[in-house]
């Protein structure tokens, strides 16, 4: 006791609780308390911190895994975004390098465009004052023919007799117009035009009548674009053709390959069309490889010329616009441009300007987005013009390198919808399985406490069944020791009070005989070493002994008993002593709880089953809910009503298993302050091994 106030906190306890408790209460309620702070101590230590550090790190863990999803989410996208780059970069440096190296060479990077880039239509150089050198002339600037009647009239007549083969009067009518105009286009078509219909009429003099006309005009273009020059040389070639084919061949050759070397003029057609109408007359005897190479020569020269016009526009701009430094490669692409240019100047000043497709380019890069964006279904790599809005939240948003810079590559997820509804039903689902295992602890917790607990109740109960026992047999000890002193000393006043000491000694003998029954029963019985011998027998006749029996003993307690026996009950099957011995619990717990009534009743009576007994009172009752404890181990009622009688919690217990092992029943009906009636049914057949001794162990009293 000295330890147990020496705990400041103990004292502190007590000294609150005793003012309403008393010091006694307040000692076990403190104690109780301990009890119950050590074991919340120990729960807390051992399981809800741990549980709760548990599903604090299980939820931290779900969120890092979710960003680590996204992580490598996102560097899946950047893998795909890395790789279009990559393909941007390796178009362009592949261009540069292949350009660079062309024209270390001495080369010309103006034509077979096709091997410096796939994407390359066409390519110009400008002189260092920025003026268009190469591959083509500049458009030659606009000419205003005169409105000329006296050239129109006899021109007309020349183009229709020239249609009708009447190459005479087509030769004298294009002669007239030619000397009806100043116009220097005019003057050279005309003269042309007469020149050929005469050499038709005349095909021996017709390499002179032509010739002249050349010398005159040759580079006078007509006013379809085309040069008469070509035109006179086509015409040589073409009639020649038919007197002799080799010279002719010679000179339509010669004419396709001095077409293809010279500087074509932007917007004029001529060219290409004059050399085509060339190549179609050669003869089938022409070289087959210089005919491919020069027919790919052309159209490579003839595509180079469409894209030229297009473009052309945009040429002043581009060569006032870039200023950009010896060697170093600057792209732009203008509003509506269909060209992506590259341009470079040279250590002598000139510039190249490079027009790529931009179409193409950006059609190329799409596929390779395609491409690289298939392989991972989850992901869709998209091309965008820079500026415009993005729909959702994408992973990778970068503009393209600097020769696209206008559009923006976007890698997102392909279906976002179903990426967060993923993203939920997974962080639910862990959640889930987190709160249910801290559940699971939860109610393992509150299980094993409640075991716990009841382990708790159990010892508790045998310590105060020990205690219970031992002050039990004290009392009838030390009556019998005082009743026996008194007597061997002679301290009785006559024989009447010597007969009461007699009986007294008696009787406390009995009930201390009665407490050692109960007590080796019930250690028997837990053991399952409890033996009964069944025999069929008279149960009135051993009621009406133990009630007889107890009757004097509460008639000394003021109470009445009442016994109904009817006479006709059938024999059952019963160990005498065991009846006895139910009947007498059963009988002193009427004295003791049913004190208050001041009647017992018992009833015996024949059911068609059987028999019943049944034993009332109507003392202070059992409460409900202790009810169904009452024929349990060592239960006493909390009520300290009972706890002021005398009592061990084993005498009901005793008498359930004794009524169990007679193959009946008990039960008891009862209500707090009115009273219990605990009624037994014994059946009429034999329990289980009856008609000899029966050891009936098999389930000891819990
Ligand atoms: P005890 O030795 O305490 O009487 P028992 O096993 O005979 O032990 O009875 C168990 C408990 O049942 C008692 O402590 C009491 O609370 C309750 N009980 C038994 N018989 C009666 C009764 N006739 N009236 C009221 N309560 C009773």
């Amino acid at each position: 006791m000295a330890t147990f106030r020496e705990s400041p906190v103990n004292r502190f306890l007590l000294s609150v609780l005793s003012r309403w408790r008393g010091e006694v209460a307040a000692i076990q309620d403190v104690r109780r308390l301990r009890d119950v702070l050590r074991f919340a101590s120990v729960f807390v230590i051992t399981i809800l911190l741990p549980a709760l550090f548990l599903a604090y790190f299980a939820l931290a863990s779900i969120r890092s895994e979710e960003l680590a999803l996204d992580a490598d989410l996102r560097a899946r996208a950047a893998g795909i975004e890395g790789q279009v780059q990559q393909e941007l970069d390796s178009v362009f440096r592949r261009f540069e390098e292949r350009t660079a190296q062309r024209l270390g060479e001495g080369g010309s990077p103006l034509d077979r465009l096709g091997e410096l880039s796939p994407f390359l239509r066409v390519a110009f150089r400008l002189d260092p004052s920025g003026e268009l050198a190469a591959p083509f002339a500049p458009p030659d600037p606009q000419q205003v023919l005169p409105d000329n009647a006296a050239f129109q009239r006899p021109w007309r007549r020349g183009i229709t007799a020239e249609r009708e083969d009447d190459w005479a009067t087509a030769a004298e009518a294009f002669a007239l117009a030619s000397v009806n105009t100043q116009n220097p286009t005019l003057l050279a078509e005309a003269s042309f035009a007469a020149a050929r219909n005469r050499a038709r009429l005349d095909p021996r003099n017709s390499v002179q009548i032509l010739s002249d006309v050349y010398s005159d005009y040759a580079s006078v273009r007509d006013r379809m674009g085309f040069r008469v020059g070509d035109l006179v040389v086509l015409t040589q070639g073409q009639l020649r053709m038919a007197s002799d084919p080799e010279i002719g061949a010679v000179t339509l050759e010669a004419l396709v390959t001095d077409i293809l070397n010279r500087r074509w003029t932007l917007g004029q057609p001529g060219e290409p069309t004059v050399a085509r109408a060339a190549l179609r007359t050669l003869p089938d005897t022409t070289d087959p490889d210089w005919l491919a190479r020069t027919r790919d020569r052309l159209n490579e020269r003839t595509a180079q010329l469409r894209w030229a016009e297009t473009v052309a526009g945009e040429l002043e701009l581009l060569s006032s616009q870039q200023p950009g430094g010896q060697g170093q490669w600057n792209y732009f692409s203008g509003p509506n441009s269909r060209a992506l240019w590259a341009t470079v100047r040279t250590q002598t000043g000139e510039q190249y300007l490079f027009a790529f497709a931009l179409d193409d380019v950006v059609s190329h890069l799409r596929e390779t987005a395609g491409r690289a964006s298939a392989v991972d279904a989850e992901l869709e790599a998209r091309l965008v013009p820079a500026g415009q809005p993005v729909v959702g939240e994408p992973l990778v948003q970068r503009p393209l390198g600097e020769q696209i810079a206008f559009l923006t590559l976007t890698v997102s997820h392909a279906d976002p919808t179903s990426l967060a509804a993923q993203k939920a039903n997974r962080r639910r689902a862990r959640i889930a399985i987190v709160l249910l295992s801290v559940f699971l602890v939860f109610v393992g917790v509150l299980a094993s406490a409640r075991l716990v607990g009841r382990e708790v109740e159990s010892a508790r109960m045998k310590a105060d069944f020990a205690a219970n026992v031992s002050h039990e047999l004290r009392s009838p000890i030390t009556q019998i020791r005082l009743k026996a002193e008194s007597l061997q000393l002679d301290l009785c006043y006559d024989d009447a009070d010597r007969q009461a000491h007699y009986d007294a000694i008696v009787h406390e003998s009995e009930r201390l005989s009665r407490l050692v029954d109960n007590v080796l029963d019930f250690a028997a019985i837990e053991r399952g070493a409890k033996r009964y011998s069944f025999r069929q027998d008279d149960m009135a006749a051993v009621v009406l002994i133990q009630v007889e029996a107890t009757r004097s003993t509460l008639e000394q307690k003021g109470m009445e008993i009442e016994l109904t026996l009817p006479d006709d009950l059938p024999p059952v099957w019963i160990d005498r002593e065991a009846l006895g011995q139910v009947l007498t619990n059963l009988l002193s717990n009427a004295a003791k709880y049913g004190s208050d009534g001041g009647w017992v009743g018992v009833k015996v009576e024949g059911t068609p089953s059987g028999v019943e007994i049944s034993v009332s009172d109507r003392g202070i009752g059992i409460s409900a809910e202790e009810l169904p404890h009452v024929f349990d181990d060592f239960f006493r009622s909390k009520d300290p009503a009972v706890r002021r009688k005398k009592g061990t919690g084993i005498g009901l217990a005793i008498v359930r298993y004794i009524v169990e092992a007679h193959g009946g029943t008990i039960s008891v009906e009862s209500e707090a302050g009115e009273g219990t009636t605990f009624t037994l049914s014994f059946p009429l057949e034999p329990p289980e091994g009856a008609g000899g001794v029966t050891q009936h162990a098999a389930n000891p009293v819990r």
